[in-house]
């Protein structure tokens, strides 16, 4: 009976675990990992009876829990530490990488740089927190009319539900010689040329010419 159970668990985890990638869903990922290791587990188990009738070493017993025990937490440490990561999660990351290349093709001349930005999974929904450089001299309503449009943008080019939360940065005379704004009425150097945005230069809390 251990053996079908853990037969039917792993065929079920595999499923779980492949569904879960596809939609980006970790809480189904997790489900399934949790039954392929139920499964290990029992398998190991039966295993270790089997041995242990066999050669009759009965000391068997005691190390086979310990090993099943070791790695039912090693398991579940690799879990937690996955939802935790956030950004460190492979899945995670390539889903920023699109999104960054979104913005990257996207950009308008107003978008002076892009930093900070952290992501989050929840369930299948990527949730983005970015800060977002922005002429200092823009009224409120041109600063919430810019961050709805990359919101829209994001949302409307990708096609991975993105929940963002962006944070404004007034420019400073330093962003001048990467800002694209043109017929800007403060501009104190020249436009020498654009930094493209990237997995490096976006995830840093820094603004682009402090890097
Ligand atoms: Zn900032
Ligand atoms: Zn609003
Ligand atoms: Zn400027």
């Amino acid at each position: 009976i251990i053996g079908s159970t853990g037969i039917i668990n792993l065929i079920v985890g595999f499923y779980l675990i492949n569904v879960g990638k596809k939609s980006n869903s970790i809480t189904l990922e997790a489900d399934g990992k949790h039954l392929l290791t139920d499964s290990i587990t029992s398998g190991g188990l039966v295993i270790g009876i089997i041995l242990i009738q066999l050669t009759q070493l009965y000391w068997l017993d005691s190390l086979i829990s310990i090993l099943l025990g070791f790695y039912i937490i090693y398991n579940g440490y690799k879990l937690t530490r996955r939802s935790v990561g956030g950004l460190m999660d492979e899945s995670n990351i390539e889903l920023v990488k699109k999104v960054i290349t979104i913005l990257q093709e996207n950009r308008a001349d107003s978008w002076i740089d892009v930093h900070n930005l952290r992501a989050q999974q929840y369930g299948a929904d990527l949730h983005i927190d970015c800060h977002v450089t922005l002429p200092y001299y823009f009224d409120l309503t041109t600063v919430h009319q810019e961050i709805s449009n990359i919101d829209k943008m994001i949302n409307t080019v990708g096609d991975h539900k993105t929940e963002l939360f962006i944070h404004a940065d007034p420019c400073l005379p330093a962003c001048c010689n990467y800002c694209k704004m043109p017929n800007c009425p403060v501009r104190q150097e020249e436009f020498r040329g654009e930094i493209v945005w990237n997995m490096d230069n976006v995830t840093k809390n820094q603004k682009h010419f402090d890097q």
